[in-house]
């Protein structure tokens, strides 16, 4: 490892959510054993939701004519909220073929777990501390990694929303009747534990699933650790620096895993900050094609 790129590296790695993501697919087998009908399971969370499935659903199975509406879980939104046909958008494939990317987890029939394509992906910002200037950068940033991977963005502006070590995927007091938005936080190592050190940023999603099929992301959080992006920001090369890990903490909450080629944007530590590189356009470009879900 080259002491100069240790010298001017920020590192930081992905979130705790990465990890609850793994105890949720441990916990996934427990969730087969223990709902016989169908049941809502929360990934990354130990806690299993169930449904109500005695729930009556105006215009379901009142005759061969009605079409089925999904039925709803407890603790989860009316499914398919926003949800539209096909995709809403379709981004062109890498330029060069590449395969230096990895998924934070993948389904049964080995296609990685995304967000659903075909329905925007809201977010807000919890920019009390943002750093000066930054708000350009994380719209470039997240317009970046929306070309990408075709998810469609939309600013729910500001909120006063801490981030948690285990944050609630459905807030409705909070945000309506839908999943809580993504979570972008401008935060500090005291206030969020996983910026200790050198990390300056983590990023990740809750998987969601029903009755033990395919999962999906259903909202995420990233935290940006306030100080260490001021004093970025302060060196000339700075913006390019923090952009990078804009980008990195964003293919994390998309699904992104770490790889060990240092020229890709998810290598563990900004070394070079270029933007996304082919690896991970390819990446992304994979999560495009994750499955439309009307059924959460
Ligand atoms: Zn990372």
């Amino acid at each position: 490892m080259d002491s100069e790129r240790e010298t001017r590296a920020p590192k930081h790695r992905r979130a705790a959510t990465a990890w609850r993501v793994l105890r949720g697919l441990l916990m996934a087998g427990i969730a087969a054993v223990v709902a016989v009908l169908v049941s809502g399971f929360l990934h990354g969370d130990p806690r299993i939701t169930a449904l109500f499935p005695g729930v009556s659903v105006p215009g379901a199975a009142q005759g061969g004519t009605t079409q089925a509406v999904p039925p709803r879980a407890a603790d989860a939104p009316p499914p398919g909220l926003e949800e539209a046909d096909a995709p809403l958008a379709s981004p062109p494939a890498a330029e060069s073929a590449n395969d230096s990317y990895k998924f934070l987890a993948t389904n049964d029939d080995g296609t990685p777990v995304g967000y659903s394509p075909c329905r925007p992906l809201h977010y807000v910002v919890n920019n009390a501390s943002a750093p000066e200037g930054s708000d350009a950068l994380l719209a470039m940033a997240i317009a970046n990694v929306s070309a990408a991977s075709g998810i469609q963005f939309v600013n729910d502006g500001t909120t006063d929303e801490l981030p948690v070590e285990r944050r609630e995927p459905y807030q409705p007091s909070k945000y309506g009747d839908r999943w809580a938005p993504l979570l972008i936080s401008w935060t500090t190592p005291e206030a969020a534990p996983a910026l200790a050190d050198k990390v300056i940023g983590t990023g990740g999603s809750t998987m969601y699933s029903l009755n033990n099929g395919p999962k999906s992301y259903i909202t995420g959080s990233l935290e940006l650790d306030t100080p260490q992006v001021t004093e970025l920001l302060a060196d000339p090369e700075g913006a390019d620096y923090v952009l990078a890990v804009m980008q990195h903490e964003l293919g994390h909450v998309m699904g992104l895993d770490h790889v060990d080629d240092p020229v890709q944007l998810m290598y563990p530590e900004i070394g070079a900050p270029d933007g996304l590189a082919a690896g991970d356009l390819n990446g992304l470009h994979l999560l495009s094609s994750a499955p439309c879900r009307k059924d959460i």
